[in-house]
């Protein structure tokens, strides 16, 4: 017994090594390729190679032993392979030729029980369409895919590849597809909520243009107003056509960092600037604390951008005749590392926002009073926009409200490494606190 075991393991090393090595370099490839359906491929493609190696192995030590009635169902697995599949952080399940679980690596903790070993399938996973997929792999030897969702505690969606090695040993390989799930309903939801957004102004163009043909058409003063409610509504589209680009454009770019470096002061001047039109004609007074430049690390087309989405709604949701007051700051970030950020505060006088819609107002499409924003030309894209800029600079944005009284919406970015030597200065010789 002794001597079988030491020969199964002997045997092993060298299938085992090769697997290792396969997989290791599989997975530098994908990575290399940064894609997932790379990586699920070659994932799929390495484990199941490396079941075929361990099952013909496994199989081979059950040859060996006589009395196969007394054998625990994991002593079917030599225990290198039993650590090999072990490593690998997705479910693996393996299974006799009688559907017993021989083998279960730590990644299916959550999906089956610690003491499911040697049980029968069904006993273990009452999946139907998992179930079916073995009994299919089983009889006829193809491989089978198949997907299914797990209700409890929270709903998983999960998708397994069942392949049958040459001595009717099954493996399961179960991944957790939940995430890309999510990501292609949020899709989903995005090109519904959009072609429903650019449908209604659509529709008033199409329904003047038939009016304009129709009885307008020997009336001038109707024809102008007309012509104004339509040029409004084409400006509206192509507000939201833009803002549409340019989320698109700044999600593409969110894992890569900007490295130039921005006076925050500055830009915010740059904003208020563009907007003090809007502000006069709303009679809003902007108010930018002085301060000495503030150098955070950005880009700085997209730092204007954020800081007139923020101000442009300060102004817009703001009170008529009331003030919008700019404020700096320097805090310590709250990351161990400890780096220093720079505050912005953008505060209104508005109606103020109830605390429960807070946290969605970043949500796309998502508004407290979709007719306000409409009247107020919004396309509900500005603060999914500050979003992600924010994600892509590793800053992040608060938003405080006091209903009836007004908002404040804080964006921190990092600062540069010039602003922080300057506070350091200025904190070594208690200038600063
Ligand atoms: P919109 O184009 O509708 O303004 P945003 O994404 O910029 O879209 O903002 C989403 C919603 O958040 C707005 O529709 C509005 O209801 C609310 N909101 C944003 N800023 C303010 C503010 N300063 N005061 C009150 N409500 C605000």
């Amino acid at each position: 017994m002794g001597e079988n075991l030491a020969t199964t393991r002997h045997r092993w090393r060298l299938p085992g090594a090769i697997c290792l090595v396969a997989i290791a370099t599989l997975f530098a490839f994908a990575a290399t390729q940064n894609s997932t359906f790379v990586m699920a491929a070659v994932a799929t493609v390495a484990i199941t190679a490396m079941a075929a190696a361990l099952a013909s192995d496994a199989a081979r030590s059950t040859d060996s032993r006589s009395n196969s009635a007394e054998r625990l169902p994991g002593d079917l697995i030599p225990d290198v392979a039993k650590q090999l599949l072990g490593s690998i952080d997705e479910p693996l399940l393996l299974l006799d030729s009688a559907s017993r679980l021989v083998f279960a690596n730590r990644a299916t903790q959550t999906l089956v029980r610690l003491d499911a070993l040697g049980k029968p399938l069904v006993s273990v996973f009452r999946t139907p369409a998992l179930l079916q997929a073995v009994r299919s792999a089983q009889e006829t030897g193809q491989p089978q895919k198949v997907a299914f969702t797990v209700p409890v505690p929270v709903q998983q969606h999960f998708e397994a590849h069942v392949s049958r090695t040459a001595d009717r040993l099954l493996l399961i390989h179960i991944r957790d597809v939940s995430d890309i799930r999510r990501a292609d309903e949020l899709r989903a939801d995005f090109v519904a909520n959009a072609s429903h957004e650019l449908r209604t102004p659509l529709a008033a163009l199409t329904g003047f243009i038939d009016t304009l043909r129709g009885h307008a058409r020997d009336d001038p003063e109707a024809r102008e107003r007309f012509l104004e409610i339509m040029s409004t509504e084409a400006r509206r589209m192509r507000r939201l056509i833009d803002d549409l680009l340019s989320l698109t454009k700044i999600e593409l770019n969110e894992h890569n960092p900007p490295g130039g470096e921005v006076d925050l002061v500055e830009t915010l001047r740059d904003a208020a600037d563009a907007l003090k039109p809007l502000a006069d004609s709303a009679a809003v007074t902007l108010e930018i604390e002085p301060h000495q430049p503030a150098y955070a690390t950005g880009d700085r087309d997209q730092l204007t951008q954020l800081f007139q989405n923020i101000l442009h709604n300060a102004i817009k949701y703001g009170r008529e005749g009331g003030q919008v007051r700019v404020r700096f700051g320097v805090v310590a970030s709250s990351s161990q590392r400890g780096e220093k950020q720079i505050s912005v505060a953008i505060e209104d006088e508005g109606e103020g926002i109830s605390r429960d819609a807070i946290p969605r107002l970043t949500e796309r499409f998502y508004r407290v009073d979709v007719k306000r924003s409409r009247e107020k030309g919004g396309t509900g894209l500005g603060l999914a926009i500050v979003k992600h800029i924010l994600n892509r600079h590793r800053g992040r944005l608060e938003i405080d409200s006091i209903p009836g009284r007004g908002s404040t919406f804080t964006a921190y970015l990092p600062a540069s490494p010039r602003t922080a030597t300057v506070i350091e200065v200025l904190q070594s010789t208690s200038i600063i606190g």
